[in-house]
């Protein structure tokens, strides 16, 4: 299935896509130790346009290479 794209096309692919992760408040914690954390949410926003067009769900989260 093909990723969705903003409305100047840009996918989680692109050099212009800009990841913004969550964390939950353990997961910082563990960050300041250098401890990987799965974040709460990822979304991919475009640096041209600024529109937030994709975002990564639950089982993705999960299998995502941070
Ligand atoms: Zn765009």
């Amino acid at each position: 299935m093909p990723h969705p794209l903003c409305g100047c096309n840009t996918d989680r692919e692109s050099p212009n896509a800009e990841e913004i992760r969550k964390y939950s408040r353990m997961s910082i914690f563990l960050l300041l130790f250098g401890v990987s954390a799965v974040p709460i949410s990822l979304e991919f926003k475009c640096k041209k346009c600024g529109q937030i067009f994709d975002r990564l769900n639950e089982e993705e989260l999960r299998t995502f290479k941070y």
